[in-house]
Formats: structure tokens, sequence, C-alpha cells
């Protein structure tokens, strides 16, 4: 008989099964159409021109770096609210990270580092330009869309704004983001492959996992008949993919570390077929629903560079946060 989690898995059918990495390259591709298809009405969106406009200008926390308040096009009907931060007087181009908040965050806070998202501050301070966007609460505004979708687009329309400031050095773009921020994360790198290198914090796990209990805006139509997250994950390799996960996770429906590693062996299967399992890391860290970044920075910055070393730690590994970001 089939445990619940293999009955689970068998009803995948796309799930990564690929021994060849031109399979598996083949493979990706499709996955990546898929996903399109299933979370954003039914094909890829046209990229329309993004309209930026800067709606202020402000100084950072520590001075190192200056705050820039902006609205892009998503959609003909839709614009993203997002912040950046801009390094001060970077000595060339500097790579851009994306950075992406929990629910109930604000793009704000993650340039700010405040609340959980010391992440922002502290990509920021090492000169990075960091755009980090608003990303939808609950609120669906196509109805043939998915609020995954909706989610996963706005944040890819703030790299086609990279991509149009001169700061930027375009083959050194990275994301980064806390729960519900992991999660469009992992969507985030799957399916764009600008991206080089990910961390996906307080997020892995199961489909099977997610429905005991968890607020269900992860969820849409025919994701778990293709795919668990760990196909998602493997559209990834063989780039650098951080997956963070704490011991003393409570968010309910929870973030169970079994769970995760059992996941990121599924994941690790589609970096060896790469050659490259080593571009994906697990770092089981000692706090709760936290970003860790520990395991993060040193292979962030040998991938996409540094002007200044990490000096800030986001967060006390053994404090938990004042409650759960994904509830
Ligand atoms: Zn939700």
């Amino acid at each position: 008989m089939l445990s619940p989690a293999l009955a689970g898995n068998a009803l995948r059918t796309n799930q990564f099964t690929a021994t060849t990495a031109s399979d598996a390259a083949l493979w990706q591709k499709q996955a990546r159409q898929k996903l399109f298809e299933l979370m954003m009405g039914g094909a890829k969106p046209a990229r329309l021109p993004l309209d930026a406009k800067i709606l202020q200008r402000i100084e950072s926390p520590t001075n190192r770096y200056v705050m820039e308040q902006l609205s892009l096009q998503s959609l003909p009907d839709r614009r993203v609210h997002a912040w950046l931060a801009v390094p001060k007087q970077p000595t060339g181009k500097v790579g851009g990270v994306l950075a992406l908040h929990g629910h109930g965050g604000t793009g704000s806070q993650v340039v700010r580092g405040e609340s959980l998202y010391g992440y922002g501050r502290a990509l920021a301070e090492m000169a990075y330009l960091v755009i980090s966007p608003d990303i939808g609460q609950h609120e669906l505004q196509h109805t043939n869309w998915t609020l995954m979708g909706e989610r996963t687009w706005d944040a890819l329309r703030c790299l086609d704004y990279l991509e149009t400031r001169p700061e930027v050095d375009l083959a050194r773009l990275a994301v980064a983001g806390l729960s519900l921020g992991g999660e469009t994360t992992m969507y985030v790198a799957a399916m764009d492959e600008r991206i080089q290198a990910a961390c996906s914090s307080g997020w892995l796990t199961t489909i099977a996992n997610m429905k005991k209990g968890h607020c269900p805006c992860w969820n849409f139509p025919g994701l778990e008949a293709n795919f668990d997250f760990s196909d998602v994950f493997a559209c990834i390799a063989p780039r650098l993919l951080v997956l963070e996960v704490g011991e003393k996770e409570r968010a309910p429906g929870g973030f169970p570390v079994d769970i995760a590693r059992g996941a990121f062996a599924e994941i690790r299967s589609a970096y060896r077929v790469f050659g490259a399992e080593t571009n994906a890391i697990l770092d089981v860290h000692p706090g709760g629903h936290v970003f860790h970044g520990e395991l993060f920075w040193p292979p962030l910055q040998q991938k996409i560079g540094a002007a200044r070393r990490a000096a800030v730690n986001p967060s006390a590994p053994d404090t938990e946060p004042p409650k759960p970001s994904l509830k």
C-alpha cells in the first residue's frame, strides 16, 4: 500500500524524473510553460512598457543607500508598487536582488530591514541594488488568474525594471524571500532563467503538508495534478539555490524539518542530474520562521559579486517572530 505521501506523488503527471542533463533541460522548459499556463490565465503574459514612475527618494536608515519608491505597469490594467535600495557611490556595476516579503509585509519594510525583513537591508548594505515589490495579499484581480500568478508576475516585472537600471549588471541577478516571499522566490527563480541565485526561506515543504491547516492561497487548479513543490524547485537547477528551514518553525500547517529534508532529497536529485549537487544547499537553522542568511551570503557573493561583505545579521538565530507571518 502506498503511504499518503507516495499516493500524492502518484498524481504528479509532470514530476521530475529526467536522468540526463539534456532531458532535464527539456523537462524544465515544458514545466515553466505549464506553470505560466496554470498560474497566469492560460499563457505567459506579454511584457508591456513599464511606465516606471519614481514617487519619492529618501535616505536609508544608515545613509549607505538611497530608497526610491516607485510604481510599474505590470499588466494593461494593473500596476505594482515597489521600493528600491540603490547603493551610494558604487565602484562599478552591481548585482540586482529581488527581495520578497511574507504575508502582511511590505516592500517598504524590506528595504528598511524592518519586522522579519532584515535581509532586505542586509542585501542593500552589501551594495546590491535591491527591489522589493508589495506582493499581493488575498485579493485576486483577474478571475482567470491565480493569486500566486499575480504575485509572481508582479515580481518578474520588477526584474524587467532592473534591466532598465544602468547600475545593474544583468548577468548578476538574484532573488530572496521569507515565507510567502520564499514561496514567490521559488516561482520567480523556477520560471525566469535570468536569476542566477535564489534563497527561499521558511517555505520548503510538500503540497500534502500545506493542506494541514495552512491558509490556502498557495493552491491553484492544476498544481498538484502536475507538480509538487520539489518539481518547481527542480526548474532552478543547476543554478545556486539555498533553502532555509527553522527548527522552531511554528507556522500553521507548518514547515517541519523532516518533511523539508524529504523535499530537499528530491531537489538534490535534480541537481545531481546536472552534476551540480553542491549548488543546492539546505540550511536547517536553530531559529523559527525567520530568514537566516548564513549559508546564502557567501555563495551569493561568489556568484553575483559584492562591493561590501555581509555585515548585518538579519535575525538572531533563536528569536521567535512576534507571530507567524504565514497564516
Ligand atoms: Zn495566504
